[in-house]
């Protein structure tokens, strides 16, 4: 059984974060680094906050099946 992963887009920097987007789901990882502050990572859909403590969650997108994997 294959688990999607995140394909993750190139690094959009911003001042104090950088957002890298999935291609497969969407999802936003944001490394936050703020003045002071350990960089922390959060992830966000749909312009909600995902709960992910400590690691990444799954991808959920539309990932190319692996060859010879049968849908169903
Ligand atoms: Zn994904």
């Amino acid at each position: 059984m294959t688990v999607p992963r995140h394909s993750w887009d190139w690094p959009h920097r911003d001042v104090y974060a950088t957002n890298r987007a999935c291609r497969n789901c969407g999802i936003i990882k944001v490394t936050r680094h703020e003045p002071g502050l350990i960089p922390w990572t959060e992830f966000w859909r749909d312009g909600a906050r995902v709960e992910a403590v400590g690691r990444t969650p799954p991808c959920e997108g539309e990932a190319p099946q692996a060859a010879g994997e049968v849908a169903r």
